[in-house]
């Protein structure tokens, strides 16, 4: 038996491998992908291998031939330069005494073509049949360049050109196949020639067998319809630059990943709504013929990629992808002339069917007052005059409102064909992209139920993505986006512990705290990707550039990532302004910094209603008692209806120790200076003995527990004699206070002869927040302290006999980062 009879009666199945423009982008690529081919052919026997243009070229063709168009002779550059690509092929792959032939066959090709654009650049005029021709020479030259490599090593291969095969309608650069013709041609051709056969991607011809091309992205569609009609063909594969058809589009979502068994339908849609992997009309033969379609990556060729099949494979989780068109347009009509009115919407979509308007979306307001649809941006205009032709009496008489188009709009789509079996899908869609601030603009569901589509502004396209896949892949770890400004003694300690805890928050919360913008005084960062938290101190140092809140908060904004949070660890007056336009931009802000809530109510109020507005969060946990549980305590109660009669609190560390320390026998001068010298202190310790601190902590604890108190309306006590104020310098104020001993003996001695201590208390009770030194007895919680400890003391209606109290360190750097981080994972849960 000849060899060429035994090798087809052995290998009586095939496969047709098509790979795309990266995998014939560069001579290191073009060898990965021979390897694949003599891979296959050592496994499978026969193989039909399609190929795409060079990368970049099929849009080099276009670019030169509209420069030709506009008589801008640096076309010619554009060409010298596609020249060049393909010799460097030549010279890298091809044994020198081989090279002329094919050096001059793409001479040839290069001429012809130089002449076409030459024609282009005369005339100035540009037809969709001339593109068609001036782009096939991508195809033509990558699959000639390429069969001329592998004659090297096989005899036994020829170089087809699918223009002779593969026959259209005339539908320029958007070609109809027509489908017996075609498959007769293809049937017959690879009934002759068993050998290598390697075939041009995306080009075909028209019955006066003038070049068209099947639409972009059409190389894949070339191997399924030549899979299509051979009957042994057992799969299709194609080729490409990733790991196979991903949840979502791998260059917005990170961490999108490969689906190893996809349905045809799922492919479809997913391809439709804008999965670039695969050419949509790719899957319509393959599905047709039950033919098996992997999607491979050429260069990482053992991962098993996507099989597409005819069976939805199960999964763990409820839908199969995301994928999203980025640029449409929205055109609405709505008047009171569609109302109840039969037949008004058949109308309208005739119409626009008539003019080849592809809707890409629809829904309707139950109301029918309204109708809203998606087209590409292109047709947007042409579908608005068409309506307002169709209609035009209806909106003469103001029946109808003048057509309105959005351009600024992309589409989402969730896919997956068990999605109807699955109730709250459309919930977990909503609260994904509610809590990220992402207004949806229109809704439809395809009457297959295997596509929800939303439609939402364009700027917000990559958030929702990746919005999107955290809350429908989210086994995987859910990310937290972290500005952090200020990175002082606070800062510098919060990214130690989120460094600290990456691992266990990873593994025991699925989180990964993601430092995406840092900023102190001097110098800011920002890292989509994330800032190395081992390493910031030297990227600030050397990546960084300078400080500017203006820019640090537009820099927030524009990233626009979702699950964003921004902390604040400065006690900076200016920053708080940006609160708001934070929140607003749907990011939640956590801050140990207390200006933005003990300023006016008004600014307080502001800030709390814009995070409820955007479903974000304002956590500020730190503002009072440091890391100790106050402020959510106080919500918790609050929350869950109980009702505050009192509270009462020690809130300053430094006055806390003062008066814990200050017994018989000592003087209180002497132990301000002690405390001073300890550090617990401010520079000048009237800043701490004026309660102003207290006041304003105390301030921010009446305003949640509902007052709408101003600074002004907390009642201070200034436990300092006048001359110890008067006092010029800090070493005035030490004399002054050494002589004002007495002042201070009497109220201690006055307290201890009741059997009382001297303490600090905030205190609000009826709505009144004062600030004072109170005697207490031993029967008050506050009694018996000791060091610098805070303590605060809820009286309510559930704790009435017994307050609630909390006790424990309320200054200091650990506790307070502790305190900023357990309000970030706050976050993080909420958002989840
Ligand atoms: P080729 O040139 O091989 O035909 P394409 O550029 O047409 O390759 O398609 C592959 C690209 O599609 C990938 O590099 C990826 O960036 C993009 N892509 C978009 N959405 C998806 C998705 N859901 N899964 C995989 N790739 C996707
Ligand atoms: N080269 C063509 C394009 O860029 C076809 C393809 O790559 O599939 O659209
Ligand atoms: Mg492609």
């Amino acid at each position: 038996m000849p060899f060429d009879l035994l090798r087809r009666f052995i290998f009586l199945k095939m496969r047709v491998l098509k790979f795309g423009g990266t995998s014939v982008g560069s001579v290191e690529n073009i060898k990965k992908m021979l390897a694949v081919v003599a891979d296959a052919q050592k496994k499978h026997g026969r193989v039909i291998v399609v190929f795409s243009a060079m990368s970049g070229v099929t849009n080099k063709l276009l670019e030169a031939a509209d420069l030709a168009s506009q008589s801008n002779e640096n076309y010619k550059s554009i060409i010298k330069d596609i020249e060049t690509k393909h010799y460097d092929v030549i010279n890298a792959l091809i044994e020198a005494k081989n090279q002329s032939k094919a050096m001059g066959s793409v001479k040839l090709f290069i001429n012809e073509l130089e002449e076409i654009l030459q024609g282009v650049f005369l005339l100035r005029e540009l037809s969709d049949r001339t593109k068609d021709l001036v782009v096939s020479f991508g195809e033509r030259l990558s699959t000639y360049i390429i069969s001329e490599v592998v004659l090297q090593e096989q005899a036994d291969v020829n170089f087809v050109d699918a223009r002779n095969l593969i026959k259209t309608d005339n539908s320029f650069t958007n070609a109809k196949v027509s489908i017996k013709t075609t498959e007769e041609n293809i049937k017959e051709y690879f009934a002759k020639n068993t050998s290598l056969q390697l075939v041009t991607g995306f080009i075909a011809s028209n019955s006066k067998n003038e070049t068209t091309t099947l639409g972009r992205g059409g190389s894949d569609y070339t191997a399924a319809i030549i899979g299509g009609a051979l009957e042994n063909c057992e799969e299709i594969e194609i080729w490409t630059d990733v790991d196979g058809m991903l949840t979502a589009d791998p260059r917005v979502v990170k961490k999108a990943f490969s689906l190893p068994n996809i349905s045809y339908i799922e492919a479809m849609e997913l391809s439709h709504f804008g999965a670039k992997v695969i050419y949509p009309p790719t899957l319509q033969p393959a599905f047709a013929k039950n033919i098996p379609i992997s999607i491979k990556n050429t260069f990482n060729p053992t991962h098993p990629g996507t099989l597409i099949t005819n069976v939805s494979a199960a999964s763990n989780y409820t839908i199969k992808g995301i994928t999203s068109i980025s640029d449409v347009a929205l055109v609405s009509i709505q008047g009171s002339g569609m109302m109840g009115e039969t037949g008004f919407s058949g109308r309208m979509f005739t119409a626009l069917a008539k003019h080849k308007i592809n809707i890409i979306l629809i829904t309707q307001a139950s109301s029918e007052y309204s109708i809203t649809f998606a087209v590409t941006p292109t047709d947007a205009r042409r579908a608005k005059a068409i309506l307002q032709d169709e209609f035009e009496n209806d909106f003469k008489s103001g029946k109808l409102d003048p057509v309105k188009i959005d351009n600024e709009v992309s589409i989402i789509a969730i896919i997956g064909e068990n999605m109807k079996q699955t109730p709250g899908i459309s919930a977990k869609l909503f609260k994904a992209l509610g809590t990220n601030g992402i207004n949806v603009i229109a809704i439809a569901q395809g009457s297959s139920e295997y596509n929800l589509s939303v439609v939402i502004g364009k700027n917000d396209l990559s958030k929702a993505l990746n919005a999107l896949h955290e809350g429908f892949f989210s086994s995987d770890l859910h990310t937290l986006n972290v500005f952090v400004v200020g990175l002082g003694l606070i800062g510098n300690t919060l990214l130690k512990q989120i460094a600290a805890q990456k691992e266990y928050l990873a593994t025991k919360k699925s989180m990964d705290i993601n430092i995406v913008g840092i900023a102190n005084s001097k110098k800011m960062l920002f890292k989509a990707d994330g800032i190395d938290i081992n390493n910031w101190i030297n990227e600030l140092e050397n990546k960084g550039e300078v400080s500017n809140l203006d820019t640090f908060f537009e820099g927030m904004r524009k990233l626009n990532l979702p699950n964003s949070i921004f902390i604040d660890n400065t006690s900076n007056k200016d920053i708080v302004k940006y609160y708001e336009p934070t929140l607003n931009a749907s990011i939640s802000v956590v801050t140990p910094n207390k200006v933005a809530n003990s300023g006016p109510y008004e600014y307080y109020l502001k800030l709390n209603t814009t995070a409820a507005k955007r479903n974000v969060q304002f956590l500020y946990e730190t503002n009072v008692g440091a890391g100790l549980p106050i402020i959510g305590t106080l919500k918790d109660l609050l929350n869950s209806g109980d009702q505050i009669i009192r509270i009462e609190a020690v809130l300053s560390g430094t006055l806390s120790f003062i008066f814990n320390s200050y017994k018989a026998g000592t003087s209180f001068h002497d132990i301000v200076k002690d405390a001073k010298a300890k550090g617990y202190t401010e520079p000048d310790p009237r800043d701490d003995l004026n309660g102003m601190d207290v006041a304003r902590k105390i301030l921010i604890l009446a305003r949640d527990s509902g007052f709408a108190l101003e600074p002004s309306d907390v009642e201070v006590e200034n436990i300092l004699p006048q001359n110890c104020c008067d006092a010029k310098t800090v070493d005035e104020f030490f004399v002054e206070l050494n002589k004002s001993n007495d002042h201070f003996e009497k109220r201690r001695a006055a307290a201890e002869a009741e059997g009382k201590v001297l303490r600090f208390i905030a205190t609000l009770e009826n709505g009144k927040a004062s600030v004072s030194l109170k005697a207490v007895d031993g029967s008050h919680p506050f009694y018996s302290m000791q060091g610098s400890d805070n303590i605060i003391s809820f009286t309510t209606e559930r704790y009435k006999d017994r307050p609630l109290v909390v006790k424990g360190p309320g200054a200091g750097a650990e506790v307070t980062a502790a305190g900023v981080f357990a309000d970030i994972i706050k976050v993080g849960s909420i958002l989840k």
